[in-house]
């Protein structure tokens, strides 16, 4: 299968400052790819180009092999893009059920919600939480829910900034198992994250981003057996 989401050749500076130096990458569809690399290196920044909340310097995007360089958010999201920002999007005092059901209603006839809501609340595993407030969940419960959202659209791909920031162990792996259930049912995934237990867990192909460039890109066991790797880690941003 082919590139589903790929910039070519892309930099972004703010004023005199070089934050991403002429990357090229493509996500495959079907494939987990996960972003990675020390604080600063330019992951959000790249995130953000992909998703049309920042315009590049230079350079393009390209989805579905078509150039949506200068589309809008909105735009990307009715070609199949799903975003899950790191700002909340959901109606905490609302019950879980009836976040969904909204989300739902923007893409589905009447009729058809109640089989597909039945189903995100499986998928997210928040059955249980169906007719509970959202304000009341836990943090790792209101952030399925918002992935939930972002679904709802019925996307070819979902991008997630820091899923899991926040979030206790337990809920890390939790969402990793999600990411794996939206994967298995064919759905490409990209995820920003720094924390390396998740990565082990969910990634399938990994790019390491460093100084706004691409650094290294491989398969998970590469990435974590590549003494370069490991250096720009440990030497420079340790914790991270
Ligand atoms: P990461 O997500 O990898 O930690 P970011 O993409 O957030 O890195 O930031 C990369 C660099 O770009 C940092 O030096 C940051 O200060 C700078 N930067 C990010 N956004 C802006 C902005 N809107 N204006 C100016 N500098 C920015
Ligand atoms: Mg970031």
């Amino acid at each position: 299968m082919g590139a589903l989401l790929e910039v070519r050749g892309l930099h972004k500076r703010f004023g005199g400052l070089r934050v991403l130096d002429d990357v090229d990458l493509a996500i495959d569809a079907g494939e987990i790819h996960c972003l990675i690399g020390p604080n600063g290196a330019g992951k959000s920044t790249l995130f953000k180009l992909m998703v049309g909340t920042y315009e590049p310097s230079e350079g393009q995007v390209l989805f579905l092999g078509e150039d949506i360089t200068d589309r809008r958010p909105y735009e990307r999201v009715m070609r199949g893009m799903s975003i899950k920002m790191q700002v909340p999007s959901v109606f905490r005092e609302l019950p879980v059920a009836q976040n969904l059901q909204i989300a739902l209603q923007r893409r589905l006839p009447i009729g058809a919600i109640p089989a597909e809501q039945a189903r995100l609340l499986a998928l997210l595993d928040l059955d249980r939480q169906a007719d509970a407030l959202a304000g009341a969940l836990s943090h790792g419960q209101q952030q399925w829910l918002e992935i939930g959202m972002a679904l709802a659209s019925g996307p070819k791909m979902l991008l997630l900034d820091e899923p899991t920031a926040g979030m206790s162990p337990e809920e890390t792996f939790r969402t990793g198992e999600l990411v794996q259930r939206l994967n298995a049912e064919g759905m490409t995934v990209l995820v920003v994250e720094h924390d390396m237990a998740f990565i082990r867990q969910i990634a399938q192909k990994v790019t390491v981003l460093h100084f706004g460039r691409v650094f290294a890109q491989g398969s998970i066991d590469q990435i974590v057996s590549d003494p370069r790797v490991a250096e720009i880690y440990l030497g420079k941003s340790h914790g991270e």
